[in-house]
């Protein structure tokens, strides 16, 4: 099941079921994507083109997103 995490600019999914865990979204932008954190996605952590790629690189297509309008 998907959740979702709202950002001021994008709303970030992501479904733990579909994870392969392989740690690209932590590595890549840990002030984002951290599992020390409750939620561990933090949408607003960074410019959302950064958000954006990240995602797009997700291996598994667990993560995805909506921009919202301005
Ligand atoms: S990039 Fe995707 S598959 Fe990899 S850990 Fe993050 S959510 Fe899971």
């Amino acid at each position: 099941m998907k959740k979702a995490y709202e950002g001021k600019e994008i709303k970030v999914y992501f479904d733990a079921e579909v994870c392969i865990h392989s740690g690209h979204c932590v590595k890549s932008l840990p002030t984002v994507f951290d599992v020390k954190k409750r939620p561990w996605i933090e949408a607003d952590g960074a410019p959302v083109e950064d958000v954006m790629r990240v995602i797009d690189g997700c291996p598994s297509g667990a993560l995805s997103y909506e921009r919202r309008e301005a």
